[in-house]
């Protein structure tokens, strides 16, 4: 099912927490919002399922405007972050309430229960109560009962939130298994960006309110919007250097290379990734720096070095080493470099 949102808003007494949003997400698509904490993701998550009203704005499901419509008319399942499970209830009836409530009679319900738990790999479990199951069996509890319904959308908030990281990486994985299978359009909410990046069709990237950008995973990451989608975005983060733009060159404090086609700028922001750079012999290449730190993460490097009073970090093979303290150079391995105005963020062209 299509969503629409048409210049949502949302205040909590005089503070505006959702500024004008505008999104359509497509028939089976999978659309992560994403941001840092209080930017508003949840609450216009919530306003779609209608547990908050909009304070402006119009919401659409299919071709129905849904703003004025009860949550329970809206054919959403909602997957919480708390699973919300029942104690008191068996697996079984846990996943087969959403049909019991639907009066659904009893040989069905079984077979909807089976054939939904299957897929979720609970039908060993059907008999337990949610304080015999771990954390990752409870979410899959959950997100069972929310498919039994075969809702025309579902919303996850921060679903996998409660799980430690090992776990969380599995579930991931089963959920884009899952995402495949079932095609059903999918709004999901979260702050952890590895999440974004490998569920996404398309990622909404949000801040204080506000799209910031739109776009699939790729095209984020290789052509971020703005200074803080490209600070969102990537590990490590994107490093920064503040410097000017003149004569076609950019300049900083150990740091000059030719952008050409870029006009004069008095205060910007270069940007570049850490696997865009490549440690090089001192004299040599656009950055004269000193490393700092040297970290061997297992597969890779990461060499930071101070150029100025900035700390840059580069991206090396498993097998580099050298002294903290030397004076390196560091080159562009690639054209990848961005320039942002340094008070908008505003990325320059
Ligand atoms: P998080 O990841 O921490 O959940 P979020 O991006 O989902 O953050 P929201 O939960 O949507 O953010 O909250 C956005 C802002 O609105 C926050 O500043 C929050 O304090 C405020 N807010 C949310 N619900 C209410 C409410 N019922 N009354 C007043 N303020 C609220």
């Amino acid at each position: 099912m299509q969503v629409s949102l048409r210049d949502i808003r949302k205040s909590f007494g005089a503070i505006e927490v959702v500024k004008g949003l505008d999104l359509d997400v497509g028939d089976g698509e999978f659309l992560v919002l994403l941001g840092p904490s209080g930017c508003g993701k949840t609450t216009a998550l919530r306003m779609i399922a209608g547990l908050e009203t909009a304070s402006a704005g119009r919401i659409y499901l299919g071709d129905q405007d849904v703003t004025d419509v009860l949550p329970k008319y809206r054919d959403i399942a909602m997957v919480f972050q708390s699973y919300a499970l029942y104690p008191h209830m068996t697996v079984e009836d846990n996943i087969g309430y959403p049909l019991y409530l639907r009066k659904v009679d009893k040989e069905e319900r079984a077979r909807a229960i089976r054939e939904v738990a299957g897929k979720v790999d609970l039908l060993d479990y059907l008999d337990r109560y949610p304080r015999q199951l771990s954390g990752g069996q409870r979410q899959r509890v959950a997100l069972a009962r929310a498919m039994i319904r075969r809702p025309s959308l579902f919303l996850m908030d921060e679903p996998l939130s409660n799980l430690d990281a090992k776990l969380r990486g599995h579930m991931r994985t089963e959920l884009k298994h899952l995402q495949n299978e079932l095609g059903v359009t999918t709004i999901y909410v979260t702050h952890d960006q590895i999440e974004a990046m490998t569920l996404a069709h398309r990622v909404a990237i949000m801040k204080a309110g506000e799209l910031q950008q739109l776009a699939p995973p790729r095209e984020i990451y290789n052509d971020p919007a703005n200074l803080f989608v490209a600070g969102f975005i990537g590990s490590p983060p994107m490093n920064f250097i503040e410097g000017k733009i003149a004569g076609g060159s950019f300049r900083a404090e150990g740091a000059a290379l030719s952008c050409p086609g870029f006009s004069d700028h008095g205060k910007v922001v270069a940007g570049v990734r850490a696997e865009d750079l490549r440690v090089v012999e001192a004299g040599a290449g656009e950055f004269k720096g000193t490393t700092y730190a040297i970290e061997l993460t297992g597969n890779e490097t990461l060499v930071t070095c101070q150029v100025g009073e900035s700390l840059v970090i580069v991206k090396m093979d498993k097998d580099y080493d050298e002294k903290i303290g030397t004076a390196v150079g560091i080159a562009l391995a690639n054209e990848q470099i961005f320039f942002f105005d340094a008070g908008s963020g505003t990325r320059l062209r």
